[in-house]
């Protein structure tokens, strides 16, 4: 037992029976919905999982539903979407509803744990890092919070990640190859659209939250850069959140 729990959310036994196994063999606790009802009535009555494998194509609620669902019910879990190869515009709208990440059918085990692995190891590392601080922007791992001058900024797990991942190396170039595999762990040989998703939702809830949505500038071709305030250095570390307004 690593003691971490996994809902998985699919309709289909042939793929529901041997991933759950692979999975309790691996030491997850397991939590098997093969329907969206039950698995919006999970989220509700039990206890959060660490993380959610969600099945888009489902017999009673539609895929992109169930994930929004979730996502409001538990913030703090990541949901990974299971999907057929063909189906890019549920992709799409499943990572736009909140999820984090897509594995497509058919998928391999190793590959799938591998990524599981990496999403659920995320956040040790940050449990003793220091406030970062870039103008008005606080980003704090240890307390997984990001404040605009003050202002609390809901963000979803691997949205904060990216930003974490940005202010880090604010007035750097950084590039799509590094986001990924440190953001998601994978190295994306197809499509990245995940990134952009996240990026895009991220200047949307910082402008929403009073900050500059131009700080996070698009590179051609290569990346991202979050900008520094003109005449700053450096991203000061040990600077806190502002408090009271939990
Ligand atoms: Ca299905």
């Amino acid at each position: 037992m690593n003691g971490r729990q996994i809902l998985v959310v699919e309709d289909d036994a042939a793929i529901a029976v041997p991933l759950s196994r692979a999975l309790e063999a691996a030491g997850y606790e397991v939590t098997l919905a093969s329907t969206g009802t039950a698995a919006l009535d999970l989220a509700v009555d039990a206890v959060a999982p660490d993380l959610v494998l969600l099945d888009l194509g489902l017999p009673d609620v539609d895929g992109v539903e169930v994930a929004r669902g979730l996502r409001e019910a538990l913030p703090q879990s990541v949901i990974v979407i299971l999907t057929a190869r063909s189906a890019e515009v549920d992709v799409v709208l499943g990572l736009d509803a909140g999820a984090d990440d897509y594995v497509t059918k058919p998928f391999g085990l190793a590959e799938l744990m591998a990524r599981l692995r990496a999403h659920l190891r995320r956040g040790v590392a940050d449990e003793r890092a220091a406030p970062m601080t870039v103008g008005t922007l606080v980003v704090d791992m240890s307390a997984r919070r990001c404040q605009v001058g003050g202002t609390e900024v809901a963000l979803r797990p691997r949205e904060l990640d990216l930003l974490a991942e940005l202010v880090r190396r604010a007035g750097e170039a950084v590039s799509r190859d590094d986001l990924m595999t440190n953001v998601w762990d994978a190295h994306w040989y197809g499509s990245t659209k995940t990134l952009d998703m996240h990026v895009s939702a991220l200047r949307r809830k910082l402008a929403a939250a009073g900050g500059d949505p131009t700080r996070i500038t698009t590179l051609r071709g290569f990346g991202y850069r979050y900008e520094l305030e003109p005449g700053t250095d450096r991203p000061a570390a040990g600077a806190g959140l502002a408090t009271g307004d939990r």
